[in-house]
């Protein structure tokens, strides 16, 4: 039966408020009731496994909470090796307070009590369920395993396109293995599929033959440093692997389409297509600017008179783009009302169809948006054959059925693949099937009505919509928004990336120029300058910085003294606003302040454009502390008494900054102190003075009164103890080594202010570790150590430098952590490729070298990293990564900060050890933990006694507010920059009582 028989042949009965055959959208309905007229619901036996997986559906579509457990538990099964693991594991996610298991998994749970005999009954029983669910949706391991189904789908009548399971690969090696598996699917089935006998409805389409061996394929799989930063870089690598695969593809005669990923790879895809437009493209209806999307490619397509494969899909990652896009404070690419995308699919399904340059096939198991394409297709004379339907195998089978029964050419878009890289794909068809919005759930689950499921989409009012770009406007110190980060700029987004090059250009082209002293509000030049360098290239000069000896530390010093009355009289909301104000003119210049960050600290475009981001949240932040403390609290409720308690500013301040994140620690630190009335002597580190100068140049420009700021480069050697031991400062805050950190401490203990003790906040260094647990998403725990300890060279008091790692994940994590350690790119930051550039100085880079030798000698070097053929470029001072394994715990390598990109990894036998090793330094800074156990999460939480733990994920990037910042034991004292209590230290809190009784008379509250 054809679509158009199907349609006209069996008219039905028109329910009420059924569209008008005779238009489009009653064309649409009677198509849809016509498809579920020919779906039948599956009748499934008591002990079908399918009806296992059906009621497990079920449960997790009833109870929130225990969906999250069951796909967290699937998410984790694959890893777990034995049958006790299975257990505990069963024990740990459904037997949690406030987890509702329904009955037959309370049973398990009983089964799998520790000390059962039960428990290995109960593990494998999970066991074999999990396989055969995973096997529902997955077709076979490797081409000869998939035979069967791809010729039972054949004897259906259905083709099929096939896609190697992965997600992300972490090295070029596994990249390389990737590719690989593709060359032997498309060896394996070419000779299958010759031997097929034809089947017209599946092997010829109205241009001609259709391929019988189709695959799909995700380009993040074929370079592990993909990356939108490095758009060009990362074309080039994915075509490179792609070329072998496209030359068999298209030598075995078989179809290639690249499946379309999260939206930051949107772009990247669109222009690798663009190099092999023979391969097929995807185009993802739930993105806003899908439609004109849709519109470059048709102009493209007839520009160059080429014919291009283009599936049409709604978008399988909705909930990551969503948390993703608020977590990072992007504009949302995808809708968020489900209509939208589903309205959007029906337009774009008009605008392919319209055009012959496309070949389509349509993505959906959606009754609605299907009958939508078989309708428009009739209205617009497309024949049957000239599109295709596709679906996933093992959902909406139902619809499957019909859509065969309709004459139209259907194909299966059908996994290979291990388990273990098929849990993510398990996880988000089973996300999708248990969605609130999804029409699966609808139809078959929740059983709505056909009448209601027809219905066309109710798109909201502001459909088609454009992104919002936000603009944040300055902040009012009267009336001051809640706060939110700085968003960090979106490299996806091919305007970042141009920015970024044109301030780096920019940035270039004013270098070497001189940079004044500011002291009592006048820029200021002295005889002695420094230059300073570009690290990965020492022979070009940044800037040329006017030092200070004693005599300007002294005018500094008196400067500030002589400001700070007046300063600390100021309104609170006044201070404030000057640091509103300095954000602001901050954010004008994000761009070219973060390329000068790459030019003089060596920091890559996403570590420059943070480190700026947080600069500016610290002045956003501190400026809404400031008005919230700023006021006078009464206290107390006692009649006739009145107390007031407020704070006031301790005095001038010194602050001596480090140069790893040069502008965001140097801002945090004086804008605290300004803020908090005080004002400051600033010292930027020696390498970076000429960003540090870009601070005083922007609080000066947002109002700072003279002497209130003064900016003082100067050698620590000369005039430290001179600033340190001064009586007119009264406040010290400094970020740096620890050996620096001490000997202020004790300098300033010995030496009291003129107005009493110095107040020292001192954050200084740690020696950080992740503890890697048995049943880790290696994934994760492979690739945020990278980012943890190599990213900026490990130059951060924050960075992985230990990583303890369970004995039965240690081999595979240590093989895996080595290839992806190889993977990374070395070398110029500026250049986008990198992912590690130079250390900061030729002196840090022979500190490090010697610990590497040291860690010679106390452990196995499993990598070390080298320079390329030819060498490093330009003289730079190059680190490359380096791993130690089977570090013992108490090595140099294992206890002293090294501050530069190595990495010791440690081997514990169970959580007891691996939680003495990560404690057993002096520091307590940052840690980790990777894991997927709910009873070790909670147990690190409370034994790994750090100042910042952060659990699945790296241990690096704490952001202002979110994830307030400091540590303990030797990493420092104070409170925590960016949190609640920072300000505190900058102030004295007084409090005032008066007796407001006189003559036995009390005036009311
Ligand atoms: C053969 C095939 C190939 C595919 N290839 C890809 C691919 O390459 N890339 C890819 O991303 N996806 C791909 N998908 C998945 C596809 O994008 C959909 O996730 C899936 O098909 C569900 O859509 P539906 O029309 O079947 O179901 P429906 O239930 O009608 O729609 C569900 C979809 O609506 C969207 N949605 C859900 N909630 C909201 C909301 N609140 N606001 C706005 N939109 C919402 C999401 O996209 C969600 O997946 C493919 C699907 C198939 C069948």
């Amino acid at each position: 039966m054809t679509l158009q028989e199907g349609v006209t042949a069996e008219p039905t009965q028109r329910p009420a408020g059924e569209a008008p055959h005779d238009t489009l959208e009653g064309q649409i309905q009677e198509t849809a009731r016509r498809i579920f007229s020919l779906t039948t619901k599956p009748k499934l036996s008591r002990w079908s496994a399918e009806r296992w997986q059906t009621e497990m559906m079920d449960w997790a579509m009833q109870d929130e909470r225990l969906k999250v457990e069951l796909f967290r538990f699937v998410d984790v099964f694959p890893t777990l090796g034995s049958r006790a693991e299975i257990a505990r594991h069963l024990r740990e996610y459904f037997g949690q307070e406030g987890v509702h298991a329904p009955a037959p998994l309370r049973l398990g749970i009983g089964l799998a009590a520790p000390g059962s005999p039960l428990s290995p009954v109960a593990g494998a029983v999970i066991r074999k369920q999990l396989r055969a669910f995973a096997q529902r949706f997955i077709v076979g391991r490797d081409a000869r395993s998939a035979v069967p189904t791809l010729r039972a789908l054949r004897r259906a009548d259905t083709g099929f396109t096939l896609d190697v399971l992965g997600e992300a690969s972490v090295s070029e090696a596994e990249a390389d293995a990737y590719a690989h598996a593709y060359l032997e699917l498309l060896d394996g089935l070419a000779q299958e599929a010759a031997s097929w006998q034809p089947a017209a409805i599946v092997d010829q389409a109205a241009w001609g033959p259709v391929p019988r061996v189709n695959l799909s394929l995700k380009i993040t799989s074929l370079y592990s440093q993909i990356d939108p930063v490095d758009f060009a870089g990362s074309v080039r690598a994915v075509a490179e692997r792609l070329r072998p695969i496209m030359r068999k593809a298209m030598h075995t005669g078989a179809a290639l389409t690249l499946d379309l990923e999260q939206f930051r790879y949107r772009d990247l895809t669109a222009a690798v297509f663009r190099e092999y437009d023979q391969a097929g493209l995807v185009l993802q209806a739930y993105l806003r600017d899908a439609e004109a999307d849709l519109a470059h490619l048709i102009d493209w397509a007839e520009a160059g008179r080429r014919t291009i494969s283009l599936r049409l899909v709604k978008g399988a990652y909705w909930d990551y783009e969503t948390v993703l896009a608020a977590q990072e404070g992007w504009p949302l690419p995808v809708f968020t009302h489900k209509p939208d995308t589903d309205a959007m699919f029906e337009r774009l399904v008009r605008t392919m169809l319209e055009h012959p340059s496309i070949r389509p096939a349509f993505a959906s198991h959606n009754v609605r948006s299907l009958a939508a394409v078989m309708a428009t297709a009739r209205s617009l004379s497309v024949a049957d054959d000239a599109f295709e339907i596709q679906m996933l195998h093992g959902m909406g089978d139902p619809i499957k059925e019909a859509v065969r029964a309709l004459g139209l050419r259907l194909r299966e878009y059908a996994p290979v693949g291990e388990l273990i890289p098929g849990m993510a794909y398990l996880v988000r068809r089973l996300l999708e099937n248990t969605a609130n919005d999804s029409f699966l759930r609808h139809t078959f689950v929740e059983g709505e009505a056909v009448d209601q499921l027809v219905q066309p989409p109710q798109p909201s009012p502001e459909f088609p919509c454009q992104p919002h770009l936000a603009v944040v406007a300055s902040t009012d110190p009267a009336s001051p928004s809640p706060f939110r980060n700085q968003p960090h700029a979106d490299f996806s987004r091919r305007e970042k990336r141009d920015d970024y090059d044109a301030a780096l250009a920019a940035v270039r082209n004013r270098l070497g120029k001189p940079s004044p002293l500011w002291i009592g509000g006048r820029q200021i030049t002295t005889k002695h300058r420094e230059a300073s360098f570009n690290p990965a290239r020492p022979a070009e000069t940044v800037g040329v910085t006017s030092y200070g000896g004693p005599a300007e530390a002294l005018a500094a010093v008196e400067a500030a003294r002589r400001a700070q009355p007046a300063w600390g009289d100021t309104p609170p909301a006044q201070r404030a606003a000057l640091l509103f104000r300095a954000a602001e003119l901050m954010r004008g210049e994000l761009c070219e302040l973060a390329a000068l960050e790459t030019l003089e600290a060596a920091k890559t475009r996403r570590e420059a454009d943070a480190d700026v981001g947080e600069a500016i949240d610290f002045l956003e932040y501190y400026g809404r502390e400031m008005l919230r403390l700023g006021g006078q609290r009464k206290m107390g409720g006692a009649p006739g008494e009145l107390n007031h308690y407020f704070y006031q500013p301790r005095g001038p301040a010194l602050v001596v900054a480090p140069w790893n994140f040069p502008l965001a620690i140097l801002t945090g630190m004086t804008s605290a102190a300004l803020v908090a009335g005080n004002t400051v002597i600033v010292k930027p580190a020696g390498p970076t003075p000429i960003i540090g100068a870009q601070l005083a140049r922007i609080l000066h420009a947002a109002g700072a009164p003279p002497g209130v700021v003064n900016y003082l480069p100067c050698s620590g050697g000369e005039v430290g103890d001179l600033l340190v031991t001064h009586p007119d400062v009264s406040l010290i805050a400094f970020t740096g080594s620890q050996e620096v950190g001490l000997r202020i401490i004790s300098q300033a203990a010995q030496h009291p202010a003129r107005d009493g003790v110095k107040h020292v906040i001192a954050e200084m260094g740690g020696k950080n570790a992740i503890i890697v647990d048995s049943d880790a998403d290696l994934d994760v725990a492979v690739l945020e150590t990278i980012v943890s300890a190599f990213h900026y060279s490990g130059q951060k008091c924050s960075a992985a430098s230990r990583v303890v790692v369970l004995e039965q994940a240690y081999e595979t994590f240590v093989n895996r952590l080595v290839e992806a350690t190889r993977s990374l790119r070395v070398g110029p930051p500026e250049d986008p490729a990198t992912r590690v550039g130079p250390v900061i100085t030729a002196a840090a880079k022979e500190r490090i070298e010697e610990f590497i030798e040291q860690g010679k000698s106390e452990a196995r070097l499993a990598f070390a990293g080298g320079p390329p053929a030819g060498g490093w470029p330009d003289h730079g001072f190059y680190v490359a990564p380096h791993i130690f394994v089977d570090v013992p715990p108490q090595a140099v390598i294992a206890q002293e900060e090294i501050f530069g990109p190595v990495v010791a990894v440690l081997r514990a036998r169970d959580m007891d050890e691996a939680l003495a090793i990560a404690n057993g330094t002096r520091f307590a800074l940052t840690g980790g933990l990777i894991s997927r156990s709910p009873a070790t999460i909670a147990r690190v939480r409370r034994e790994f006694r750090v100042g910042n733990l952060y659990i699945n994920r790296g241990i690096t990037g704490a952001l202002v507010e979110r994830q307030p910042f400091g540590g303990f034991k030797m990493s420092g004292i104070g409170s925590k920059a960016g949190g609640p209590d920072y300000l505190l230290q900058f102030m004295e809190p007084r409090t005032i009582t008066e007796n407001t009784m006189r003559r036995g008379f009390a005036p009311p509250d």
